[in-house]
């Protein structure tokens, strides 16, 4: 219950995105299952070629132990159109804060439409992503302007097309299943991690990602701590202003946030694999490194103090 029930948020731009399985009629790339596309060739804006790789949200993939998504398993055909048809009509039903207490894609549209309040007021110049996509259950990939994802990659953004992606399953179910929390705030905080991913496609700072990807001081790890910063910038001026879409934030919602920002750790993660912690393979930070930074923007409610690229981490 953290929105305000007569908050408007009428105003999202969410669709229902993800198709069923087989792939249907996508160009592009990597989509024939074997896994998610680390990145994407696109032609650069007149400096040759870049490299775009979606900005994903912890490790590559969520389900883990013989889970087939992504490796050419089948649902059946429709059921992905069929549930993408029922969701769009829900997401367009989103009106109120109510709706966005009441179900998990109301609440990610309500959240795009707070984060779209909040970031103008920090930043000169932000300009909304382009949309977010929800794939709901049952949608096995989705097809992105960085290639096609499946849909066990967990929230994504991708810098190509300026959108976010997030899959309801893994909002209401997989976030709980690795430890974190699948409460409202938490929710909240994983749209506010990608929209995080987004201002930095605005100020060029993502690109730091792909020069260094891997290691516990690389250029990934510190996008993403970054990412985590702003998400806590996002939540200390959402419940404040004039007319906020959230009601005050409590301990305890923090708290939810606080207890997924460490179980996406990569040490967490390592750990739970069974596999022993390797800093060298890290992508996204330590679990003590996410609360931190997530605190840090919590604390100060100043994108300023989240400078994760110079000094130590
Ligand atoms: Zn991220």
């Amino acid at each position: 219950m953290t929105f305000r029930d007569d908050g408007d948020i009428s105003g999202g731009d969410v669709s229902a995105g993800g198709s069923g399985g087989g792939g249907g009629g996508f160009g592009g790339f990597g989509g024939g299952g074997g896994g998610f596309p680390t990145g994407a060739i696109l032609g650069g804006g007149g400096i040759g070629t870049v490299v775009i790789a979606l900005i994903i949200w912890g490790a590559s993939s969520f389900l883990g132990g013989g889970s087939p998504s992504g490796s050419g398993q089948q649902v059946g055909s429709g059921a992905g159109s069929a549930g993408q048809q029922q969701l769009q009509q829900q997401l367009d039903a989103c009106k109120t804060g109510a709706d966005a207490n009441k179900s998990t894609a109301c609440r990610i549209k309500a959240t795009t439409v707070s984060l779209n309040t909040v970031w103008p007021q920090l930043l000169k110049g932000y300009t909304k992503p382009v949309g977010t996509v929800i794939m709901p259950s049952g949608a096995q990939s989705v097809n992105t302007a960085c290639g096609v994802a499946s849909a066990d990659t967990g929230p994504f953004y991708c810098p190509a097309d300026k959108k976010a992606y997030f899959q309801l399953d893994f909002m209401d179910k997989v976030i709980g299943q690795m430890g974190g929390s699948n409460k409202p705030f938490s929710q909240e905080y994983i749209v506010a991690h990608e929209f995080g991913h987004h201002v930095q496609n605005l100020l060029g700072d993502i690109k730091k990602s792909q020069q260094s990807a891997q290691g516990a001081e690389s250029g990934s790890v510190r996008v993403e701590l970054q990412a985590d910063c702003y998400a806590g910038v996002w939540a200390a001026h959402a419940d404040k202003g004039a007319n906020p879409l959230l009601k005050p934030l409590t301990k305890g919602d923090i708290q939810e946030a606080i207890q997924t920002a460490k179980a996406i750790g990569d040490d967490t993660i390592q750990t739970n694999a069974g596999r022993n912690v390797n800093p060298e393979s890290w992508t996204h930070g330590s679990s003590a490194e996410r609360v931190k930074w997530f605190s840090t923007g919590y604390q100060s409610g100043d994108p300023n103090k989240c400078d994760t690229f110079s000094g130590s981490i």
